[in-house]
């Protein structure tokens, strides 16, 4: 009889890994709580893969061998409750996916910085003329590319914790760290160590063979190396030079000191500011580890366009630059993009709390910022935390007004940064919705 696949979640993981199993000859399922959008319904008639909607129909789920869920799922819904006592394994797209590839695996993981870095990687093997696919949560599934057929020798794969959490065998050739900091703790029942546990998993399975990059100054994953017995390469990376760093920055220079040296002007470096040197280290380790020549790194490092929503310049108007950072979900990406403002800056904070704590800002806020405009449905905690600091404020509730206040406080010279520290789903679709709104009405102002 076929193994059963039950694939819980049907969006751009969740339908890859449906045609994937189906292509493997599985008997297969797909269920989704909610409405599955009209092009992935598409796709799963395509194939003719059996699906539902808007329930999970227990019999046809608790009936599976192997359950693929969806990074979306927390393990709170009661299906995931029921299937763990059922005692049925439940996998991510990518452990499912990894089980069909020989590709080498260039796998980038951390609280922030994942999205440029794994772009910035991908830019640089491509440039470099290498066979290299693009996945994870970016772009086209892992699943689905490989059931389309595609062959690539390499795969750069963004991974999130909730796919981490789901992965047991899958092996990361080079492995990037970034930083652990606080995000998502709601799905992690508040507690940090949990969410930092899912981050390390990205070291499960390597072997001498691979890399481990990861950035060095980072307290949590300093404390949380001592845990585990590393196998891989060790390639530590650091602003400052120091012992033992493969990468870091010295006197204006970027440097990579293994395996052969490479060195490159900092100011060449297409992405600015302080956390981009870490995004911009890590990237070209792992590309340097992997063979890519040095003057096409250099190259690449310095023409790589960034990405959008990313400290995204949108306009000068009246002398006020406009940036949208409207990915920065977290308070840690706003600390970065606040330390990164050079001018007097008006700065957009609000939307749905992922259970912040504002605390680590609230200095740079006092030195950097010199108007705040609250952008959220509900404003209350960012009146509690920040009125005090004695800035001008603005209470809005949606971008227009926001906008539009943020015109009416910044002066010729300011920089008007939309770098929200929260989700955006209280008042937009998604993240890019909010970044795409802000970007619109600017332009117009
Ligand atoms: P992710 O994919 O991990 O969410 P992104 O590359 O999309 O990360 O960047 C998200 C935000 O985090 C950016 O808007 C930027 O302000 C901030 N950021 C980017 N890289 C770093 C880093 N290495 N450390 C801290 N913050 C960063």
């Amino acid at each position: 009889m076929k193994k059963r696949i039950v694939v819980l979640g049907a969006a751009e993981s969740g339908v890859g890994a449906a045609i994937l199993a189906k292509k493997k000859d599985f008997d297969v399922f797909v269920s989704d709580m909610s409405e599955i959008k009209p092009n992935y319904k598409q796709m799963l008639e395509e194939y003719g893969l059996k699906w539902e909607e808007g329930q999970h129909t227990e019999a046809l789920i608790l009936n599976a061998d192997e359950i693929i869920k969806s990074p979306g799922i927390p393990d709170t819904a009661p299906i995931i409750r029921k299937i763990k006592e059922a005692g049925i394994p439940i996998i991510s797209e990518i452990e499912f996916a990894g089980r069909y590839t020989h590709a080498k695996m260039i796998c980038i993981t951390g609280s922030n910085g994942k999205t440029t870095t794994t772009s910035l990687i991908y830019h640089i093997f491509k440039e470099a003329g290498y066979n290299v696919g693009l996945a994870g949560n970016i772009g086209r599934s892992l699943a689905l590319q490989i059931a389309e057929g595609k062959t690539y020798d390499y795969y750069v794969i963004e991974l999130s914790s909730f796919q981490l959490d789901n992965m047991y065998k899958f092996r990361a050739n080079i492995a990037v760290l970034l930083n652990i900091t606080p995000d998502h703790l709601d799905r992690y029942n508040n507690d940090m160590q949990n969410y930092t546990d899912a981050k390390m998993r990205i070291l499960q399975n390597q072997t001498e063979e691979d890399a481990f990059v990861y950035w060095a100054d980072d307290p949590i994953i300093q404390r949380e190396l001592k845990k585990y017995g590393i196998r891989a390469q060790k390639c530590p990376f650091s602003i400052l030079q120091k012992k033992g760093m493969i990468g870091y920055i010295a006197d204006g220079k970027y440097v990579i000191e293994r395996p052969t040296p490479f060195n490159m002007e900092q100011e060449s470096l297409s992405l600015t500011g302080k956390h981009n040197m870490y995004n911009s280290l890590a990237a070209g380790i792992a590309a340097h580890l992997s063979g890519i020549k040095d003057d096409s790194l250099r190259k690449s490092l310095s023409d790589f366009e960034g990405v959008e929503h990313r400290l995204e310049k949108v306009a000068r108007v009246r002398g006020v630059e406009y940036i949208n950072d409207s990915k920065a979900t977290n308070v840690d990406a706003c600390w970065y993009a606040l330390e990164s403002m050079k001018t007097p800056t008006i700065l957009i904070i609000g939307g749905k709390d992922k259970g912040n704590d504002y605390s680590p800002i609230k200095e740079l806020v006092k030195k950097k910022c010199t108007g705040l405009v609250y952008l959220g449905a509900d404003n209350t905690k960012l009146h509690q935390n920040f009125d005090e600091l004695g800035i001008p404020v603005a209470d809005t509730h949606n971008m227009k007004e926001c906008v539009e206040a943020c015109a009416k406080m910044a002066k010729p010279g300011d920089t008007v940064l939309l770098s929200p520290c929260c989700a955006s789903f209280d008042l937009f679709k998604n993240m890019e919705d909010r970044g795409d709104q802000f970007k619109e009405l600017v332009r117009n102002l």
